[in-house]
């Protein structure tokens, strides 16, 4: 060991040394409190055996300066003392001392108690070992080897302090997968884990050797660009991160794409803390999500701005139902050869006293995000079907009450029993209803809860019907094989049928299709004559839009039903 003696008595000094020398020790001789400072600085020693009563600082000053320098690493230390009482034991103790060895001593005595003191230094090292094992541990992600969420968290405060000292520019990336939750129920974790390591290798083949990178956790990555000259650079690197990323990984045989969204945020441009930038990082991220993934943005003010709105939209709409903001209107489905009235689609809005009327394209979206979807959609469909029941739609023939239902919604759980107790409660006819899914949800093979439950409300005697149809990418075969009555034609074909030939060609297949598989078919957002006729020569069954009807309020709905449905009833019941 290394020993340090610091004595102001030559003899003593020559005693101990000697005796420690024997032992095999290497030791470091002091004449005072303040050279043994200096000696324990320069010297590192595993032990310190420090004189109470010296000329200068005494041995308890000289302690717990000592203690004040050597970061924690504890460096036992014993006190030399003539006499030992009660109380020279508690101020040693209290100074950083571990032990007192009484003048004179023995050799046999020196022995034991420096013994003694190697235990505590083991121990020490031991410790210290393992606390920097786990260190290392901790500081990477066992899975990709990248640096961890807890080394992220420690050294961005760092990496930004270096910035500041060199006027240098970071970029920090959020990096995000598009869809690896579909790819994990699909493939399997297993595939999951293997798709995260050859992301994290795909990354580094991206950045410079001074560039960190970390998984954040399940899919998520940070890197941050050391030493950046502007923008364009964080722009250029983006893009590689993209272009390598969106290539297919051949996994175990499977080849499977999965491409990334990618938030960024410049230091200092952006913000000049932690966490400002990683928010600023977050908000772009969202953006990228929000701008069809596969994509990258740069924070910017107008992103902060809407996100903000979006926050301020978020928190309102928590109150929404409470405050009796929400309220729906019902669009007339007309058959479109004899006009007659064959079906309402219901529909939400949101009056808010300081926003206005906000689109259900706008809040739905939130609602999914803020966890409030099924709570507003189980309000949403009781309030319609209590209205059904009022209105008496039950006693139509082939009459459809249309309710459009969001993809979270139908993954709840609950959405089942909800839709079973309603029908219940309010004593609708079940084969009234029909639901609206977008073709995403409904062609979405992968998910076996969503194909299991639309299955059940089939067998209920409940429509299902794709909305937006000819936006997604449906497979033939797949929708001959689903329990679906209905598809939608989306607007925006209707809307170009007449003034571009190709639309009009797509349209016209797209209600072949419909009717070739037995479904009935709606075009939606019928808004001219021209359109409505379109679509009676192509032998469109059925259609809405505000050219036929506008969607009505309650109130309106009311007055328009009331000579209707009588007449429908009259001429159902003559049938
Ligand atoms: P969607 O299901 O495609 O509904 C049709 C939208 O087009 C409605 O907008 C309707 O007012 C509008 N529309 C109807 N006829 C015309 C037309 O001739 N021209 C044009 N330009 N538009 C027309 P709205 O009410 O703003 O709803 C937007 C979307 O929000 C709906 O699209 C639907 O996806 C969703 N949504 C509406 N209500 C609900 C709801 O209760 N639950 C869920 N999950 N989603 C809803
Ligand atoms: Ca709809």
């Amino acid at each position: 060991m290394k020993i340090l003696v610091a004595d102001d008595s030559k003899t003593n000094i020559a005693i101990i040394s000697a005796a420690l020398e024997k032992m095999g020790h290497v030791v470091f001789a002091a004449s005072s409190g303040e050279q043994a400072i200096e000696l324990f600085q320069q010297q590192s020693p595993d032990l310190i055996i420090l004189d109470v009563i010296m000329g200068g600082i005494d041995g308890f000053e000289c302690a717990s300066r000592i203690r004040k320098l050597d970061n924690n690493d504890w460096i036992p230390i014993i006190f030399l003392s003539a006499s030992v009482d009660d109380i020279s034991i508690a101020k040693g103790i209290d100074a950083g001392g571990d032990d007192y060895l009484t003048k004179p001593f023995s050799e046999i005595t020196l022995a034991a108690k420096i013994k003694a003191m190697q235990r505590i230094s083991d121990m020490r090292q031991k410790l210290f070992d393992t606390t920097r094992q786990l260190y290392l541990l901790s500081s990477t992600d066992s899975l990709t080897g990248v640096y961890s969420r807890l080394q992220f968290d420690r050294s961005f405060k760092e990496i930004i302090g270096t910035a500041d000292c060199y006027h240098h520019a970071l970029a920090l990336f959020f990096i995000d997968l598009d869809n690896f939750k579909n790819i994990n129920d699909s493939f399997g974790h297993h595939i999951g884990d293997l798709l995260l390591v050859e992301v994290a290798k795909r990354l580094k083949s991206c950045t410079r050797s001074n560039d960190f990178i970390a998984r954040l956790g399940g899919d998520e990555f940070a890197m941050i660009l050391n030493e950046i000259e502007n923008a364009e650079e964080a722009r250029y690197v983006a893009q590689k991160i993209i272009n390598t990323l969106d290539v297919d990984y051949n996994l175990e045989s499977h080849n499977i794409r999965s491409a990334c969204s990618i938030g960024i945020a410049l230091y200092p441009a952006h913000a000049t803390t932690q966490e400002n930038l990683i928010l600023n990082a977050d908000i772009a991220m969202y953006h990228a999500k929000a701008s069809g993934r596969n994509n990258y943005q740069l924070f910017t003010t107008e992103l902060n701005d809407k996100y903000k709105q979006r926050m301020n939209l978020e928190h309102a709409l928590k109150f929404a139902l409470e405050r009796k903001e929400l309220s729906l209107t019902y669009q007339p489905i007309f058959e479109l050869h004899t006009k007659k009235l064959v079906g309402l689609e219901t529909l939400l809005f949101w009056d808010h006293p300081q926003f206005g009327i906000v689109s259900p394209s706008i809040f739905i979206p939130l609602a999914e995000e803020a966890g409030l979807i099924s709570q507003i959609g189980n309000w949403m469909i009781r309030t319609a079907c209590q209205q059904a029941a009022q209105w008496s739609l039950h006693k139509l023939k082939d009459f459809k009450f249309t309710i459009n239902i969001s993809s979270r919604q139908v993954r709840h759980e609950d959405f089942y029993q909800q839709i079973v107790d309603i029908i219940a409660d309010t004593r609708i006819n079940s084969h009234l209803l029909e639901l609206e899914l977008t073709e995403t949800v409904v062609m979405n093979y992968t998910n076996v809860p969503i194909l299991e439950t639309i299955n059940k409300l089939h067998n209920l005697g409940i429509g299902i019907s794709i909305d937006d149809f000819g936006t997604g990418y449906s497979s033939l075969i797949r929708l001959k094989n689903l329990p679906i009555n209905t598809l939608k034609i989306e607007k925006s074909f209707i809307q170009d049928a007449v003034t571009s030939p190709h639309v009009g060609i797509i349209v016209s297949y797209l209600i072949a299709l419909g009717k070739n598989l037995g479904m009935n078919v709606i075009a939606e957002g019928i808004e001219t004559k021209e359109q409505l006729e379109f679509l009676q020569t192509k032998a469109c069954p059925q259609g809405q839009g505000y050219y036929l009807s506008k969607p009505l309020t309650t109130e309106q709905m009311t007055n328009f039903l009331d000579d209707r449905v009588n007449e429908l009833i009259r001429s159902a019941s003559q049938a």
